[in-house]
């Protein structure tokens, strides 16, 4: 098991291993975090600077991660602010991926074409300082109502084009189990919900709530996938592995997004490392994400051209499941982008020269024949796509 801080030696077992207590013993002020961690000038500053801003709040088992010696450790950076947070840059939005244009219902964005989020809480169990979404986790919404959640089934309900349902928040997984079932039930049983995904950081910030009745009560709504969000190998505790080994024991696929930040994990050998301890708990990284121009992280953003270089040593010199997706969320809504270096040196007569992950180039010779339409996919459809695989 992970190192407690000194401060929680003497709880019990059954207590720390207690999400409810971990969550009820949440530091949450500038005043009791300073009794546990000795602050900076710019943390104490960022504490205060940010504190109408966004909330403060760790569980004592991410807290006791810190490194208390070393003002950089990248738990630390994730969970304390610092006076740059209040800042806000210019180009810098409150609702960066502009979701609150595309919200038909109060817990529903819907984007893209066959999918939609689903806000399902406003509340976590810490409260990441490179969080995009503060608008919502700042506090002021709720968790869902009754009626919010009735109407954003009723709406995936109506829309036959959505195929996938992303709930997420807030952390979706400080509901009650018997909270998510009722989100999960009336979701599953509507027949063009093809699968849904639950977004958290669960396994990584308060894996304890990750319990074997959660385990199965997704598995009970397969596919269900969760995405969680990890992103440097310090948070890869004994704890958080049995967490995503619990899940995909029961049968749930785990994936990884992380978020890129500077001086937190903006190397290759720092996201390198991560995938390969997210694989080997059989969790697959899925996207590395560019830090969206949210208000206050400036000061956590890399350049465009870090993420690629990132990219650039680890394709081909490791396996390519440890691989991610560079993505960007464009300003605004408009939507992803993925980025990768670009391997092709010229197109010429009949082939393309392409260059490899050492800097060899070969040719890859163009087929004569150029018509790419399936014939047979006609009587395919018409055995019966759905609405989307036919969009
Ligand atoms: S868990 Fe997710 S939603 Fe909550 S503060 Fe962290 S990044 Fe934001």
């Amino acid at each position: 098991m992970s190192e407690r801080h000194p401060a929680y030696r003497d709880v019990s077992d059954a207590d720390w291993n207690d999400w409810r207590w971990q969550q009820r013993h949440a530091v949450r002020s500038r005043q009791a975090l300073e009794k546990l961690v000795p602050l900076t000038d710019d943390e104490r500053a960022g504490c205060d600077d940010t504190a109408a801003i966004f909330r403060l709040g760790m569980s004592p088992y991410y807290l006791s991660l810190i490194d208390r010696a070393h003002p950089f450790c990248p738990v630390r950076r994730q969970a304390i602010p610092v006076r740059a947070e209040a800042r806000v840059a210019p180009g810098e939005l409150e609702d960066p991926l502009g979701e609150d244009k595309t919200r038909p219902t109060e817990a529903i964005v819907h984007k893209y074409p066959d999918r939609v989020l689903l806000l399902a809480a406003d509340h976590c169990s810490v409260y990441c300082r490179h969080c995009t979404r503060r608008r919502i986790t700042k506090g002021g919404e709720a968790e869902l109502s009754k009626k919010a959640m009735e109407e954003a089934v009723a709406y995936v309900a109506s829309h036959r084009e959505v195929r996938d349902v992303l709930i997420s928040g807030g952390d979706p997984f400080l509901l009650s189990d018997e909270r998510l079932e009722a989100l999960l039930a009336p979701l599953h049983a509507i027949p063009h919900v093809e699968m849904i995904r639950i977004g958290t950081r669960v396994p990584v910030c308060l894996p304890m709530r990750v319990t074997d009745a959660l385990a199965k009560l997704l598995r009970k709504y397969a596919p269900v996938y969760v995405v969680t969000h990890f992103n440097h190998a310090k948070e890869i505790t004994p704890e958080a592995r049995a967490a995503c080994e619990r899940l995909v024991d029961a049968g749930v696929p785990v994936e990884n997004q992380a978020v890129l930040m500077r001086q937190v994990n903006s190397s290759a050998r720092i996201i390198k490392e991560l995938s390969h301890r997210c694989l080997a708990m059989r969790v697959r990284p899925y996207y590395l994400h560019q830090m969206d121009v949210a208000q206050g992280l400036e000061h956590l953003r890399t350049p465009l051209r870090a993420g690629v270089e990132i990219l650039e040593q680890l394709r081909g010199h490791t396996t390519g499941l440890a691989v991610p997706h560079l993505a960007v969320d464009l300003p605004g809504g408009g939507g992803k982008v993925t980025l990768q270096p670009d391997y092709v040196v010229e197109r010429i007569a009949g082939g393309t020269v392409l260059r490899n992950f050492k800097g060899q180039q070969y040719v890859y010779p163009e087929p004569t024949e150029t018509d790419c339409h399936c014939p047979y996919d006609e009587v395919w459809l018409a055995r019966g796509a759905t609405a989307a695989d036919a969009a």
